[in-house]
């Protein structure tokens, strides 16, 4: 292009940098791992593809982090959840048909634990032996995330970890890296808190100008409500960061709540890989924050323990109303979404009346804004004392 006076001017390339991030369950299985190599083959200006170690599936009931953990917290049985971990991986190698040298990784990770007997070393073998995996079955490169994410001592994300990407990265296409893990600088593994490889993707896209943060996992959107279960919940397909932190951090474990802070410059859009069709949610500044959807998704989460006699008779009686089930730290819950509106009628009246005098009510969870809550519980003279808890179960207890 020229302009008037005929000086050239460098047409501006536009092009956007799209990191995809997939999640435990799109690379638990061989066949759910093809599914991942047709969307990154479909998806045009792929910069990098973050992966996580493989989640449960059907014949694996134990996610590779959990027998990592295990591997290192209960050394009598080190051999056989390390075991266990192989065949997660040798199930995988077979069914994708790719000539892997597996054992001879084993060996060094073996090798080089018995040496460190780092935890952060060995937890984070599950992500780097997915990525090398993924890189050989898609040929393409693998690069470590030891090389390029860089944690303070107390663990904050170095500056230099954005110059790495940048350099590491440049005129590359289709990179594959580790989740969940970097290193400190004296240069030892480091490994994120759990669901820490979205984390990982935020850091890679917020690294470049222009940069779309595609985070695949196994539902086709943020729900309105914690479940996963479509009956019970609506698809929020467009959410403000603030809003979504927000979610996220009261229990809807779809999108880290750190990475609302730590890439707000492009748009983060979560979609399904097993429904990759599915518009999904987009996550954006742009978005205000919306106090519709606040309200719309404003509810409590209330916590039952269904081994409980007492909270078996309680559930028969509540059958018909719209309960759903989720399943937190190995015990399942039900749960009831209320709204705002829903307090002053019959539902949650019956559900205090049925539980006040059993338990305290203990609200897992509060979605919306804590303040309309507030209000509205005290227009109505109640003097309740609810329990709330953040994700490491600290109680926060406010008097309403
Ligand atoms: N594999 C790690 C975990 O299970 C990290 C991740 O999947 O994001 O928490």
């Amino acid at each position: 292009m020229f302009t008037q006076n005929g000086n050239f001017i460098v047409k501006y390339n536009m092009k956007k940098n799209i990191i995809l991030k997939f999640g435990g369950t799109s690379l638990a299985t061989p066949e759910s791992i093809k599914l991942v190599r047709s969307i990154i083959e479909t998806t045009k200006n792929v910069k990098a593809v973050i992966v996580s170690a493989p989640g449960k599936s059907e014949k694996f009931q134990m996610k590779v982090t959990d027998a990592l953990i295990l591997a290192h917290v209960d050394k009598n049985k080190f051999n056989f959840y390390i075991g266990y971990v192989k065949k997660v991986y040798e199930n995988i190698i077979a069914g994708l048909g790719i000539y892997f040298e597996l054992e001879y990784e084993f060996e060094k990770i073996l090798q080089t634990y018995r040496n460190n007997n780092s935890r952060s070393f060995l937890v984070s073998r599950g992500e780097y032996l997915s990525a090398k995996i993924i890189a050989k079955f898609l040929d393409v490169e693998f690069v470590d995330a030891k090389d390029i994410i860089l944690f303070s001592k107390n663990g904050k994300i170095l500056k230099k970890t954005y110059k790495n990407i940048q350099k590491r990265l440049k005129n590359k296409q289709n990179v594959i890296i580790p989740g969940f893990y970097g290193s400190s600088i004296f240069g030892k593994i480091k490994i994120m808190c759990r669901g820490g490889s979205d984390i990982s993707g935020s850091i890679i896209a917020n690294s470049f100008k222009r940069s779309e943060y595609q985070n695949y996992t196994d539902v086709d959107g943020v729900y309105d409500i914690f479940a996963k279960n479509k009956e019970n919940g609506t698809i929020i397909h467009r959410i403000s960061y603030k809003n979504m932190q927000f979610l996220s951090f009261y229990g809807c474990n779809i999108l880290h709540y750190k990475c609302s802070s730590v890439f707000t410059k492009g748009e983060t859009i979560i979609k399904n890989t097993f429904n990759s069709k599915a518009r999904g949610t987009i996550v954006s500044s742009k978005f205000e924050l919306d106090s519709n959807m606040i309200s719309s998704t404003l509810g409590l989460q209330i916590e039952f323990d269904e081994k409980d006699r007492k909270v078996k008779s309680l559930l028969k009686k509540l059958k018909h109303e719209k309960l759903y089930s989720f399943v937190r730290m190995g015990s399942v819950f039900y749960g009831m979404r209320l709204s705002v509106n829903d307090y002053n009628d019959r539902v949650f009246d019956k559900l205090k009346a049925r539980i006040y005098n059993i338990y305290d009510i203990k609200v897992y969870a509060i979605i919306g804004d804590i303040s309309v809550w507030m209000k509205c519980i005290k227009d109505k003279g109640e003097n309740l004392i609810i329990q709330f808890c953040n994700e490491n179960k600290t109680n926060l207890v406010y008097m309403l």
